[in-house]
């Protein structure tokens, strides 16, 4: 067997396998999932990618034209599965990874099945948005409401006629919120703590994502907090007579403090202004019946979606602390190694994107791995 091991058969660590293998390096891929991209098959329904197609796909083959701009969830499935196949990946799925320890100057692997695996070189690749957080409010466990987190989410149909509050206006909390509004839902609240950075998807066909590429890395902080400020009075209706008020710190001190990426809008602008959602203060804890919000009020919603994050698991896996920040992030990834013969990718969150920056990452882990 390979002596180079891949954890995870997401982009990233299909990437780093394609990397190896165009530098003659075998690797094996070890995926707990049934297949390639697991965690992309079990996202909501609706999904598209909010990056453009041409800045999204991996090294060596890009995503095809006719998946079009905006790449839906099951034709991103497709590419990878094309892309494991394409290179000829050794991905064995089905094998979920419990523990890692160094012993011998190898790595040791734990498998869920109770057996072992050792190798020389171990590039873990398990993904940034690993295990879903939901926070311990008080009072929760007494609730007798319906809790999913936003990763079970698939679509509004068994939400039909309730009263569901999202919880966290990221992303996936925003876009869940419109897809409950349009898909039935009774009433659809959105709960914020911390007002999101809300950008257009796209300019005149110009893709926030460039602004975020072109601009991010060379504009100094303030500056480039002081453009997208401005340019987010232009772009985006004024909501705080609707309840949502504009963020008062800058959107690249956010990224750099709390790794922090835009909410793109694909509705909810307009769902909020139409009052299909509707946004409400922080949630604080629990009631049997009722969820009690920051600002002293209370909703009773039938069903709580919380879109509230995700760890990245990897203290569960490793005994070893010091190789994680106190988010669980690893200290050093992207590229050098983090101890010899481990390496982690795809923890950089980035505006110009993740996948564009796991790709960036797969050429550095695979030079790391291999210089000829
Ligand atoms: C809703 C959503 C939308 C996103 N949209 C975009 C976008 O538009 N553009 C963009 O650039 N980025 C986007 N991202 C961010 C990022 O690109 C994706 O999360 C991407 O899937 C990251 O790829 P990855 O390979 O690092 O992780 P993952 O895709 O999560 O892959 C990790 C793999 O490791 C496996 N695994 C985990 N633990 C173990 C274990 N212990 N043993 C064995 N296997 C294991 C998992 O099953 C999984 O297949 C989005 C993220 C989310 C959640």
């Amino acid at each position: 067997m390979a002596d180079v091991t891949v954890l995870g058969a997401g982009a990233a660590g299909l990437a780093v396998a394609a990397q190896l293998k165009g530098r003659g390096v075998d690797s094996v891929v070890l995926e707990r999932g049934p297949g390639v991209a697991t965690s992309w098959r079990g996202r909501y329904d609706r999904l598209r990618l909010h990056t453009v197609r041409g800045l999204s796909g991996l090294p060596g083959m890009p995503i095809p034209r006719a998946y079009g701009r905006w790449v839906r969830r099951d034709d991103l499935v497709r590419y990878l599965e094309a892309y494991a196949e394409r290179f000829g990946l050794d991905v064995r799925t089905g094998t979920a990874i419990e523990r890692v320890k160094p012993g011998d100057g190898r790595w040791s692997l734990q498998l869920a099945d109770g057996t072992e695996h050792t190798t020389g070189t171990l590039i873990v690749a398990t993904g940034y948005l690993h295990t879903p957080v939901v926070p311990q409010w008080p009072g929760l466990p007494t609730w007798t409401g319906q809790l999913i987190h936003s990763a079970e989410y698939r679509n509004a149909q068994p939400f039909q006629g309730r009263n569901v509050l999202v919880v966290g206006p990221g992303n996936s909390g925003a876009e869940i919120a419109t897809d409950l509004a349009e898909g039935g839902a009774s009433s659809v609240s959105l709960a914020i703590r911390t007002p999101p950075h809300i950008v257009r998807r796209s300019t005149a066909g110009w893709p926030a994502q460039m602004n975020g590429l072109l601009l991010g890395n060379v504009l100094p902080e303030p500056l480039f907090n002081a453009i997208a400020a401005t340019m987010a009075k232009v772009e985006v209706p004024n909501l705080s007579p609707y309840g949502l008020q504009r963020p008062t710190d800058g959107l690249k001190t956010r990224l750099r403090t709390q790794r922090y990426v835009p909410l793109q809008d694909v509705g909810i602008v307009r769902d909020v202004m139409a009052g299909r959602v509707k946004p409400v203060a922080a949630v604080e804890s629990f009631t049997p019946s009722s969820v009690q919000l920051a600002d002293g009020s209370s909703v009773e919603p039938d069903v709580v979606v919380a879109a509230t994050g995700y760890g990245t698991g990897l203290r569960e896996l490793f005994d070893d602390p010091s190789l994680f920040d106190e988010t669980g992030v690893p200290l050093v990834h992207g590229g050098a190694a983090a101890r010899p013969g481990l390496y982690f990718m795809g923890y950089d969150v980035t505006l110009g994107g993740m996948l564009r920056q796991l790709a960036i990452e797969s050429r550095r882990v695979a030079k790391a791995v291999h210089r000829p």
